[in-house]
C-alpha cells in the first residue's frame, strides 16, 4: 500500500497499545516510521511487527528515549530528520494515568506535576520543536487525547482529565494558528481501549480483565459491549492524518469509545423494569 509513500511519520508511545497499532498501520500503508518510547525491549517488540510488513528495514527508525525529557524529545526529533530528511506527521499518543498511591483531592502535587508533564506538557514541547519541519512539509500533528477529558468528571484521577481536558483547547488553539500555514492538527478521545494502560498504572493482569469486562456487560459503561482495541483508534489516528480522506476537519477531537460518553444516569437505568412494577 502506498497511501503514505514517502511520508516521515513521528508516533510517540509506540513501544505499547494504540501507539504500536498507530506504527504498524501507518508502516503497512508505505509510511517511514520513527517508534519511541522509553521501554527498549517493548520498542524492540514494535519493530519485529514492523518489519513484517514494511518493504525495506530502512523505512524503520527505532529511538529509546523519555519524552518529558528535553534530550529525550530532541533525539527523537534529531533521528527522524537525520534519518528520512524531514517529518511530515507528528502523533502525540504517549501519556499514562501515573499513580503514587494518592486519590481525588488527595492527589499529591508531585503527581500533579508528572501528569501534565507526559499527557501535555511534553505535547506542547514536541509541537514546539517540530513545529518548522511540519510548516515545510505541510504536515498534520494528531493528539491522542481521552474521554475523561470530559465533561463528565473523574474523581479518582483528576489530574489525569484535566491535563486531557487541556489537550483538547490546546488541540483546538494550535490548530487555529498552525492552519494558516498549512499544518492541520486534530485529536483522538478513545473509550475503554485494551492496551496495556492499567499495567502501567501498576493493576495486575487479572484486575485488569475483570475491570474491562465489567465494563463491557454493564450497560452504563460500554453501549457497545466490548472494550476497543488498540486497531480501531489506529485506524482514526491514520484516517486523520491522511489529508486527502479527512482535509476539512480541523481541531476537531473525536471520540471513539462504543458510545461511552453518550450515557446520561437516566440511561444506564433499567427503567422498562421500574414501569412493569
Ligand atoms: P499503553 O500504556 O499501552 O501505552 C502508553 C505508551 O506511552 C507506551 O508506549 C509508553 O512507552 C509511552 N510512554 C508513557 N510515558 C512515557 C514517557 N515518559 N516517555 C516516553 N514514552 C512514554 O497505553 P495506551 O496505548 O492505552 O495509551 C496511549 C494513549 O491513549 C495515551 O495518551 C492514553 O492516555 C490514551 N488513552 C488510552 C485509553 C485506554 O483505555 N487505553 C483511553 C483513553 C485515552 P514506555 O512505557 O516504553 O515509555
Amino acid at each position: 500500500m502506498t497511501r503514505f509513500a514517502g511520508k516521515s511519520v513521528i508516533i510517540t508511545g509506540s513501544s505499547s497499545g494504540i501507539g504500536r497499532a498507530t506504527a504498524v498501520l501507518f508502516a503497512k500503508n508505505g509510511a517511514q516510521v520513527t517508534i519511541t518510547g522509553r521501554n527498549a525491549e517493548k520498542l524492540e517488540a514494535t519493530k519485529k511487527k514492523l518489519l513484517k510488513v514494511v518493504k525495506t528495514p530502512d523505512s524503520v527508525n527505532v529511538v529509546v528515549a523519555n519524552l518529558t525529557d528535553a534530550q529525550g524529545q530532541d533525539q527523537i526529533i534529531q533521528s527522524a530528520v537525520k534519518k528520512f530528511g524531514k517529518i511530515d506527521i507528528l502523533i502525540n499518543n504517549a501519556g499514562a494515568n501515573v499513580v503514587d498511591g494518592t486519590v481525588n483531592t488527595d492527589q499529591s502535587i508531585d503527581l500533579y506535576h508528572k501528569t501534565f508533564q507526559i499527557n501535555f506538557q511534553a505535547v506542547v514541547e514536541m509541537v514546539k520543536k517540530t513545529k518548522k519541519y511540519l510548516i515545510e512539509s505541510k504536515g498534520e500533528i494528531v493528539n491522542v487525547s481521552s474521554i475523561a477529558a470530559g465533561p463528565q468528571a473523574v474523581s479518582m484521577s483528576p489530574y489525569y482529565a484535566a491535563a486531557k481536558a487541556a489537550l483538547n483547547q490546546y488541540t483546538r488553539c494550535v490548530a487555529l494558528d498552525l492552519i494558516k500555514q498549512g499544518v492541520r492538527v486534530n485529536s483522538v478521545s478513545p473509550g475503554i481501549i485494551a492496551t496495556n494502560f492499567m499495567g502501567a498504572m501498576g493493576v495486575p493482569e487479572q484486575a485488569q480483565k475483570k475491570i474491562v469486562n465489567l465494563f463491557a456487560s454493564e450497560k452504563g459503561c460500554i453501549p457497545a459491549g466490548v472494550p476497543g482495541k488498540p486497531e480501531d483508534i489506529a485506524e482514526l489516528i491514520v484516517f486523520l492524518s491522511d489529508r486527502k480522506r479527512s482535509f476539512y476537519i480541523v481541531g476537531q477531537s473525536i471520540v471513539a469509545d462504543g458510545g461511552t460518553s453518550l450515557i446520561s444516569p437516566m440511561e444506564s437505568q433499567n427503567l422498562e423494569d421500574v414501569m412493569e412494577l
